[in-house]
């Protein structure tokens, strides 16, 4: 089953060809890697499937359902995803309930009780159950990380997309958190398209690795077959 379909995304600024005619899938369930230097066109690509970023054409589906195209355009809220960045990543001056509740408040899901439960069983789910009123400031970097990821998972999106999540992290909890990640996809069946220069952590992570280069996706495989056609 393809999740998510892009279809010929362009995207300029100005002079600049951020993204070049791109065409990608991601079946679901699966983890798909945007592999490459900075300035590529990693993160464009990204927010135009979040919806934050208008392209300048091109289509993108979901679940076979036009999201972007000339003539539509779904609000970021209404295309079942979630998000994870780099920065800003949790609230700091919040507890853990509160930033993971935030969107279930935000969309008014509930009672107020109900919205606590749903949140203290995510938070079980991923091993912070015992960090629920802890301010996230409190936190290590990879349990704000975890934060974030829960944050991204209580509206249960079918989608998560990552922006270099663990690129401020060290490397010891980089890898903690690339697998804690792994196992949350493989878990809950969430499709994740994730964008990373860390070729370490795309061969970790990915079922499939698309590596852009200018805006371009110029070559696309499994981990164990990427480098095998240079
Ligand atoms: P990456 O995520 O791979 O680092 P980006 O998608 O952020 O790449 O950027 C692709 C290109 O588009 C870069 O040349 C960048 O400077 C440019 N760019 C991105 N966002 C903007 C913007 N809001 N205004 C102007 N140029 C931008
Ligand atoms: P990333 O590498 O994750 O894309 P950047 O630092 O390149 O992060 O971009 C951060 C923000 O600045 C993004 O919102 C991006 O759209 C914007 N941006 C990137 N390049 C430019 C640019 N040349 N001019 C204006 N805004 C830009």
């Amino acid at each position: 089953d393809t999740k998510l379909r892009l279809k010929n995304i362009r995207k300029t600024y100005g002079e600049t060809v951020a993204v070049d005619d791109l065409s990608l899938s991601v079946e679901a369930g699966k983890i798909k890697t945007l592999l490459g230097p900075s300035g590529c066109g990693k993160s464009t690509t990204l927010r135009s499937v979040a919806g934050l970023e208008t392209p300048d054409s091109g289509e993108i589906y979901i679940d076979g359902e036009l999201v972007f195209s000339d003539e539509v355009n779904v609000a970021p809220e209404n295309r079942g995803i979630g998000m994870v960045f780099q920065s800003y990543a949790v609230w700091p001056h919040m507890t853990v309930e509160e930033n993971v509740m935030y969107p279930l408040n935000v969309q008014k899901i509930g009672t107020k009780e109900e919205r606590r439960e749903r949140t203290h069983k995510l938070l079980e789910s991923i091993g912070m159950g015992d960090h629920t009123n802890h301010l996230a400031s409190n936190l290590s970097g990879g349990q704000q990380q975890r934060v974030a990821v829960a944050r991204a998972m209580i509206l249960e999106p079918e989608i998560i997309l990552f922006d270099e999540p663990l690129s401020n992290l060290d490397a010891k909890l980089r890898r903690t958190m690339r697998a804690e990640i792994k196992n949350i996809c493989e878990e809950f069946d969430i499709t994740m398209l994730y964008v990373t220069h860390a070729q370490d952590e795309a061969m970790y992570l990915s079922d499939e690795i698309a590596i852009m280069n200018q805006g371009e996706i110029v070559e696309e495989n499994d981990p164990l077959n990427i480098y095998n056609n240079p």
